[in-house]
């Protein structure tokens, strides 16, 4: 099931960041161990009491070539308004409101999103008085927060998960394959939605199973059922901000998020640029089945040894992606587009594959006596068994005697040895090394 998305918004200056870093706090030790994943924050899982979410701070979107204060602002909230279920509406207890407050009020008030207001920088109880005032922006009680002391931050929260039980959230079935479309703007991630949901073997389900707009789009083939997630967001266009970086991998956060299967989809006309790799990390990370897709192939001048080279150009640009497919193909003309759905079902198959404990430790044992486990500082490492322990991506636990004796190499290879016994494709396998005395 999706998770609830919250929104901080605000002008500058009032605290956005902070109450961001805040309400994450505590968790982003645990996280920051994910490379990639940790600077520029703007979205990140959280979650409080029983309720697992996700929250933006649109206060790390930037419009980089528009100096107009009140534009950023105004962009910010309606990001806010098109991506969260609950929006945090930020502003300044020592300032009291201010002309852009009421801007990014106007804005909210159209909205139909329930809103919470957070007075910040509410220091000690003194100061509560000051809350008074926010009544006439007309959003209810006014929370007052310190995020600097961390102060009010439980009863804000409380604010926010109470309207969760409002707002009802698509699920899926288990053999429901749910596919995410990402890449930077332009590579023809809409084009490709279209193309795939117009293609005649495609039957688009009526019963949206929606509650919230439809912002999925189930679909069937081939008596497989799909959704592609978040496709409103992707065909929606004309919005002032699409195009910047930062709200792109976040739509693809978003959208990795709630998916079995990404596409990453690639510009093949242009070719590798770096915030490919970075959408395509995120998936990595996230533990999704990946597929590369090559679009606009119909561009590209072809010899017999273009596929090849191009495959193997994005294995090596995409470091430990290697196990992911690439698929060739013009969402345009729609060359080679049959090939896509069934590469979906493989992939979704792989993420999904569970293997027997018996066969994984005979792997094992085959891959111990090919290349036996090495020693360090005269300790010989022991690995005694291994085990998987659940799917989604495929995850392993492996027993060793001593930790620090398996290192990346070997461990590389025993996964490179699961991979060609099991033929695990198209998905990453994660990795666990526990110790047993
Ligand atoms: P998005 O921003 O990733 O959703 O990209 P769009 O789907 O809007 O496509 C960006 C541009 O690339 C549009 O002008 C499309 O017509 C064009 N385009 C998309 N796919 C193809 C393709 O396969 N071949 C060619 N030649 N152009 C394409």
């Amino acid at each position: 099931m999706r998770k609830h998305v919250v929104a901080i918004v605000g002008r500058p200056n009032v605290g956005k960041s902070m109450l961001f870093n805040r309400i994450i706090g505590e968790r982003l030790s645990i996280v920051e161990d994910e490379p990639g994943v940790t600077r520029d924050r703007i979205y990140a899982k959280t979650d409080w009491l029983d309720h697992q979410f996700n929250i933006i701070d649109t206060g790390g979107i930037e419009i980089v070539d528009d100096d107009k204060i009140i534009n950023q602002i105004r962009m910010q909230a309606q990001i806010a308004i098109d991506e969260a279920d609950v929006i945090v509406f930020v502003v300044d207890g020592t300032m009291g409101i201010t002309s852009s407050d009421q801007e990014v009020a106007k804005l909210l008030y159209r909205s139909n999103k329930p809103i919470v207001l957070a007075v910040n920088k509410i220091d000690n109880p003194e100061m509560l008085n000051n809350t008074i005032e926010f009544y006439s922006l007309g959003f209810g009680d006014p929370v007052g927060v310190s995020s600097v002391h961390g102060i009010g931050i439980g009863d804000l929260l409380d604010a926010v998960t109470d309207h969760f039980s409002n707002i009802e959230l698509n699920s899926y079935d288990e053999d429901v394959i749910r596919v995410a479309v990402i890449g930077r703007p332009n590579v023809g991630k809409s084009s490709l939605i279209n193309s795939i949901l117009g293609e005649d073997r495609v039957i688009v389900s009526d019963i949206a199973g929606t509650t919230r707009d439809a912002i999925d789009t189930p679909f069937e083939a081939d008596d497989q059922r799909y959704v592609l997630i978040d496709t409103a967001g992707i065909r929606k266009r004309g919005k002032v901000y699409e195009k910047i970086e930062k709200y792109s991998v976040l739509r693809a956060m978003s959208a990795i998020e709630n998916a079995d299967v990404c596409l990453i989809v690639i510009d093949g006309a242009q070719g590798i640029i770096e915030q490919d790799k970075k959408i395509a990390g995120y998936a990595h990370e996230a533990g999704r089945a990946c597929i590369f897709i090559v679009n606009k192939w119909d561009l590209v001048e072809k010899d017999d040894k273009t596929y090849d080279r191009m495959t193997k150009e994005i294995h090596e640009q995409f470091i430990f992606m290697d196990y992911a497919p690439v698929v060739f193909l013009s969402a345009l003309t729609k060359k080679r587009l049959h090939t896509l759905l069934p590469m979906v079902k493989f992939a979704a198959e792989q993420h999904n594959l569970r293997i027997e404990t018996h066969l994984l430790n005979e792997c094992l044992r085959d891959a111990m006596a090919i290349f036996p486990p090495p020693t360090d500082k005269g300790r010989r490492l022991k690995i005694y068994y291994m085990t998987q322990v659940s799917v989604k991506p495929p995850s392993f636990v492996i027993f060793v005697n001593d930790q620090e004796l398996l290192h990346f190499s070997y461990e590389r290879f025993i996964i490179n040895k699961l991979r060609e016994r099991f033929n695990f494709e198209a998905t990453p396998i994660k990795f666990f090394v526990r110790q047993k005395t």
